[in-house]
């Protein structure tokens, strides 16, 4: 056959191979677990990435086998994800916040036949090892280490167990439709669910999300992840970093404000990626530290809704433009990443702000629709709201080892949120739709009423939800933990509302607590608290 294209698999080696041909100098920094900083080179980052490849050879591990990790975002992990996935094996991060019991389920699900760990997770691991099924060697991710050794018998030490193999190992020929890593819903209802990407979707992720509209990650940024490795491959980044050769900053055990506030001046970070959390702990450290930031230019925010204050805080005070994104676990994870229009270009700060505070537009690969109950497409108005359904080249088909049921009965996946678009494609998540609130027949947002009681300079942090109601059937109560040394009342709160919101959405409670009840991805447990607080109004007219 004659006029053809060469047709070249997309896999994940195939990026770590370019990151090393043409950005082999380029830093990888890496806060590590026993304390310091690594230096090393996306050049030696490839090296190692083979010896591990190697190394899994000569011990025997099966194509296709899943190789697990437990670890924070440094360079070993880095060189696990590209050797386990480049050798044709699974790369199975396990997220360490997951209840023990539930880890045991996903090592004993996922048949892990390697464990690689962090030393931070010696002690977990020691703890809960004999229930695991089919893990065959455990690593320890640093040097030699006495101590540990006599934990666990036969523990292998990652600095001395990749020399056992070869830094001029080559790859094996992959089809692009294979496996390359495995992830964990972080089960929140019921066990939880495995989402298996392959190095085609993880790939098309890298490229599609990092168009200029998207992340937009050049060869002139330094990187600094703060995003786990360990939930949903840090949002891509690893890859999207060795796909354009980026300086990488990754940041250890140390997620607190001030070390992340520190580790941007000392790198000179120019982008960064969290969820709302770490930004309101980092503009914290900020402060505390008197670091600037200065290096600085864009964090991209996702995880769970952006607070409003954030957008003008980083604005004005550091420079530092604010790019919303919404994904989950099943979705590789960027789904809607939030940048302006040419025709937004004359709009004032506040009014782009106003825009940016949603979650944004699909970008080329994925669709988004809205359906009602029963599954008829709603309109892309800005104002409908319905549940939102995706597809696309990085979205699941199906869960790992479960055949059926992960999709609707025409292809596409039920995100579980309730959304509108607009017809521009602006997309917003106005709540989950089991924590939406049904009052008298009528939607109220958790997510308007939280970011409401946010805004009272008084209230650190606020969650709402639905409590059962004899005549509304539900109503809602605010759950809010109050800055330090405030002295706010319910009634204050209540009476903040007014003007903010239409009068019958207007909370009935509002119940201070210590602190919020949070899940391994450090999101609100609403279920927890609506078992807690659900029944405050039971007796109420
Ligand atoms: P889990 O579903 O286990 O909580 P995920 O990380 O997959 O873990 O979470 C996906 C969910 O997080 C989304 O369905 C959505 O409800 C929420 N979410 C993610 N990003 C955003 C965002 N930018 N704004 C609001 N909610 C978000």
């Amino acid at each position: 056959m004659s006029g053809t294209m060469m047709h070249q698999p997309l896999t994940i080696n195939s990026l770590i191979d370019h990151a090393a041909r043409y950005h082999g100098a380029t830093e990888v920094v890496s806060v590590e677990t026993e304390g310091g900083v690594a230096r090393s080179t996306w050049g030696e980052v490839a090296a190692n990435a083979r010896k591990l490849a190697s190394a899994l050879d000569k011990m025997g591990v099966a194509d296709g086998a899943r190789v697990a990790t437990i670890a924070w975002n440094n360079r070993r992990h880095l060189e696990a994800y590209f050797g386990i996935a480049g050798s044709g094996r699974v790369t199975h991060t396990i997220n360490p916040r997951l209840f023990p019991e539930q880890i045991t389920y996903i090592v004993n699900h996922a048949e892990d036949k390697v464990l690689m760990f962090d030393a931070t997770f010696l002690p977990l691991v020691a703890a809960v090892r004999n229930h695991f099924d089919t893990v065959e060697h455990f690593v320890m991710m640093g040097p030699r280490d006495d101590k540990a050794a006599a934990t666990i018998p036969g523990l292998l030490f990652y600095d001395d167990w990749i020399e056992t193999g070869d830094a001029d190992h080559v790859w094996g020929d992959l089809d692009e439709t294979l496996p390359a890593s495995l992830c964990y819903t972080s089960g929140t209802t019921g066990n939880p669910k495995g989402v298996q990407y392959t190095h085609r979707s993880t790939v098309l992720h890298s490229l599609a999300g990092n168009q200029p509209d998207g992340m937009g990650i050049s060869a002139m940024d330094t990187v600094m992840p703060v995003v786990p490795m360990f939930h949903v491959n840090a949002w891509g980044v690893p890859y999207i970093a060795a796909m354009n050769g980026s300086k990488l900053v990754l940041p250890g055990p140390n997620l607190d404000g001030e070390s992340l506030a520190r580790l941007i001046d000392a790198e000179e970070v120019t982008m960064s990626l969290g969820v709302p959390t770490i930004w309101m702990g980092l503009l914290d450290g900020l402060k505390k530290t008197g670091a600037t930031a200065k290096s600085m230019k864009r964090t991209v925010v996702g995880g769970s809704a952006l607070p409003p204050s954030m957008i003008p805080e980083f604005r004005d005070t550091y420079g530092v433009e604010l790019v919303h994104a919404w994904g989950m676990t099943e979705t590789s994870p960027l789904g809607t990443l939030n940048q302006l229009l040419q025709k937004h270009t004359h709009l004032s700060d506040d009014e782009q702000a106003e825009i940016r505070l949603g979650q944004g537009r699909p970008p080329w690969g994925v669709e988004l629709r809205i359906v009602d109950d029963n599954g008829d497409a709603l309109p892309h108005d800005g104002e409908t709201q319905g549940e939102l359904h995706i597809r696309g080249h990085w979205i699941v088909d199906s869960y790992f080892k479960r055949d059926s049921g992960t999709l609707t009965e025409d292809g596409w996946f039920d995100t579980g949120d309730i959304a509108t678009i607009d017809a521009d494609g602006y997309m917003i998540i106005r709540d989950r739709s089991k924590d939406i609130i049904k009052s008298g027949g009528e939607w109220i947002s958790t997510v308007e009423l939280e970011n409401i009681a946010i805004s009272h300079p008084e209230i650190a942090n606020a969650a709402a939800i639905a409590a059962r109601h004899k005549k509304w059937t539900e109503r809602p109560v605010v759950v809010a933990v109050k800055a330090p040394e405030a002295e706010v009342s319910e009634e204050d709160v209540i009476k903040y509302y007014d003007g903010h919101i239409a009068s019958w959405q207007i909370p009935d409670r509002v119940i201070f607590v210590d602190s919020l009840p949070l899940g391994a991805t450090g999101k609100v447990l609403k279920a927890k608290l609506r078992e807690e607080f659900g029944g405050v109004l039971e007796d109420a007219e």
